[in-house]
């Protein structure tokens, strides 16, 4: 089965990420100057691109950087080279619009988009234009500029994301966030891009479709240590800034939504990185049990898992 990147969203953007080496689905890292919350331009700002490009490309949140040791996955190496070239669109907007609109009426709408329970996922999306009316800026370490709108969170999942980043402190563990809200504008236009670019077919599996990120929601996030060594990248799991989160991150709201082992489930690779708020006690519970938010919630058997 194809996987793509929950928050593999961001193209253009990612000079930044280039420059780190990192990768994941953020703009990651380091004070990226060019890291802007903008919708994705179009052929513009592809050329500047230039080999940096990696994340968007990549099918996961985590995938290890392309511009490190490992290789990007396959489907997302092609293309990076492509777009750096800045290439004329295959179809014109309005088409590349209406495919992706076409493809998104097959995709089930959340009910209640705004429950810290909210379950979003591929067959599962935020209604259109849905944005958190309670988004803030968690006071905590980031490896984004100051100002990016992809350090916000809503306002109880940021001071979750306090008292967790603060506990893990008092452990000798010093955490930052790498990536958290992401607009459904941005993502929508990053989207429309790419079906521009792709047809919507091959875009899906690469890029999050819009409404079906997590991210979306603002009620998760990326996160690393806080000299960014690997993060979003699938060597995180060995570090004991993931180590202390699977221990304790239940503690504070938080799961680590795509856990190890239980990929057909969620959809999406292990990515022990990205924590999803879902408040103290659901957290616990899918802890306790090893289970997933939609084995929880009950929209799969908790036997399906491998
Ligand atoms: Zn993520």
């Amino acid at each position: 089965m194809k996987r793509f990147a929950n928050c593999t969203n961001h193209p253009i953007i990612l000079v930044t990420a280039a420059l780190l080496a990192l990768s994941g689905c953020s703009g990651l890292a380091g004070p990226a100057p060019q890291e802007k919350t903008a919708p994705p331009a179009t052929a513009p700002e592809q050329t500047k691109q230039k080999s940096v490009k990696p994340e968007e490309s990549k099918p996961a949140d985590q995938q290890p950087a392309p511009s490190a040791k490992t290789a990007p996955p396959a489907e997302a190496k092609p293309d990076e080279a492509k777009q750096t070239e800045a290439q004329p669109p295959k179809k014109p907007p309005a088409t590349a619009a209406a495919d992706t609109e076409a493809m998104l009426a097959d995709i089930e709408v959340v009910a209640e988009p705004a429950s810290m329970a909210v379950l979003v996922n591929k067959q599962r999306k935020l209604p259109e234009n849905y944005t958190p009316t309670d988004l803030v800026f968690p006071n905590v370490p980031y490896l984004l500029p100051k100002k990016s709108e992809k350090r916000k969170l809503r306002k109880e999942a940021a001071a979750a994301l306090e008292a967790l980043f603060a506990a893990a402190k008092a452990d000798g563990v010093s955490l930052a966030g790498v990536s958290a809200y992401r607009s459904h504008t941005y993502q929508k236009a990053l989207f429309n891009h790419y079906v521009q670019k792709d047809g919507v077919e091959k875009a899906r599996t690469y890029s999050a479709v819009p409404g079906t990120s997590e991210h979306e929601t603002g009620l998760a996030i990326d996160v690393s240590g806080i000299d960014g060594k690997c993060a979003a990248t699938s060597c995180f799991a060995d570090t004991k800034e993931a180590k202390w989160l699977a221990e304790h991150a239940q503690e504070y709201g938080f799961i680590i939504r795509y856990p190890e082992g239980k990929e057909a489930i969620t959809g999406y690779m292990y990515e022990p990185w990205h924590l999803r708020y879902v408040g103290t006690e659901i957290a616990k519970e899918i802890k306790a049990q090893g289970i997933t938010l939609e084995e929880y919630l009950g929209v799969v058997p908790a036997s399906a898992s491998e």
